[in-house]
């Protein structure tokens, strides 16, 4: 390793869900789930840097400490509670390294984080900072893992996260880990509406358990929309299960989505299990128009597109 490369930058983007269909409780107390998942071009951005060259010699490696801060005001946990770290202890012992012990005479890999993506907000924004240590720790680290191998130490992070270290469309069933990428044939322009009072995603599935029956609404309709590039199909297709309990718990966020389409929205819908909301424009120039109509609905209201890629390896820094 150079010292050229003890800096590493790497930006990710959000997800969003054009479909998410919830098809029961499983025993262990995860859902099974249908969804079509894209990224969007809202980011965060990890910084990851080391304090000394060879820092991942195999003699050092079980001493290395792992230590995270980021640009964000309210409560973001620092510790292994937070999915970076978590995702940076999980590649470190999937490579034989320690863990994230007390080595006061250890290396120190540092994580800096840039949030963008709002927080609790049903955009992915932990798994995407996982995604982020993954792409980034292995380039820092040297470690040569493709991106299959670094899909398999994310599958024990989160639902998520495999699909946020590849990025673009996906199909995922199961729990969400199982992904197959998706034909899209269309860029889109959304209005990304953000409440900034969080929902819990574990709250939301406990009022899908008691309010809601599994459904067997299929994806198809914005499968084909994507694969022949129909944004007005796609508008018409969102779709989403978890609505109604989010509603349940947030009424607000069913009279924003409903807001979102007076204004003109092809269609819209709240991204995973809440409270952003999202509205599909018919393009750029209307998407700033619908952004500005419905202001005053939401706490921030960014305009946005996707599908966004994956991470990004920015550069290396000196
Ligand atoms: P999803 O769409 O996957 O349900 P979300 O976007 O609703 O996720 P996150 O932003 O990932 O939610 O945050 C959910 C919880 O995870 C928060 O309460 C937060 O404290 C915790 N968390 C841990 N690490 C992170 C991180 N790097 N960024 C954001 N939240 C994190």
């Amino acid at each position: 390793m150079t010292a050229a490369n003890l800096r590493v930058r790497v930006r990710v983007p959000a997800k969003i869900n054009l479909f998410l269909g919830v098809r029961g409780r499983r025993d262990d107390g995860y859902h099974d789930l249908v969804s079509v998942m894209q990224t969007i071009g809202v980011h965060d951005r990890l910084t990851a840097s080391m304090s000394e060259v060879g820092g991942l010699h195999p003699t050092v490696r079980s001493r290395m400490s792992i230590s995270l801060t980021h640009s964000d005001a309210v409560h973001l946990p620092c510790d292994s509670s937070n999915l970076a770290v978590r995702a940076a202890e999980a590649l470190l012992a999937s490579l034989g390294g320690g863990g994230n012990g007390d080595h006061d005479d250890g290396p120190v890999t540092r994580l800096h984080l840039r949030k963008r993506i709002p927080i609790a907000g049903g955009m992915a924004g932990g798994s995407a900072d996982a995604a982020a240590a993954l792409v980034a720790l292995n380039e820092l680290w040297d470690c040569g893992l493709d991106t299959a191998e670094l899909r398999r130490v994310a599958a024990d992070l989160g639902a998520d996260v495999p699909f946020c270290v590849l990025g673009g469309t996906a199909l995922a069933t199961g729990t969400g880990t199982q992904t197959a990428q998706v034909l899209c044939r269309t860029q889109a322009h959304w209005v990304v509406g953000i409440n900034q009072e969080p929902l819990s995603t574990r709250e939301v599935y406990a009022a899908w358990d008691e309010h809601c029956e599994p459904s067997q609404t299929e994806p198809d309709a914005v499968l084909t929309a994507l694969g022949t590039g129909d944004l007005e199909a796609l508008g018409a297709a969102l779709h989403n299960d978890l609505e109604p309990a989010a509603f349940s718990l947030r009424p607000i966020l069913e009279k924003q989505r409903d807001r979102l389409v007076t204004e003109g929205a092809l269609g819209a819908v709240v991204s995973g299990s809440g409270p952003t909301v999202l509205g599909l424009a018919p393009d750029q120039v209307n998407a700033q128009r619908l952004a500005a109509a419905v202001e005053d609905e939401f706490d921030r209201v960014l305009v946005a597109s996707a599908p966004a890629g994956g991470p990004e390896l920015l550069a290396e820094l000196g």
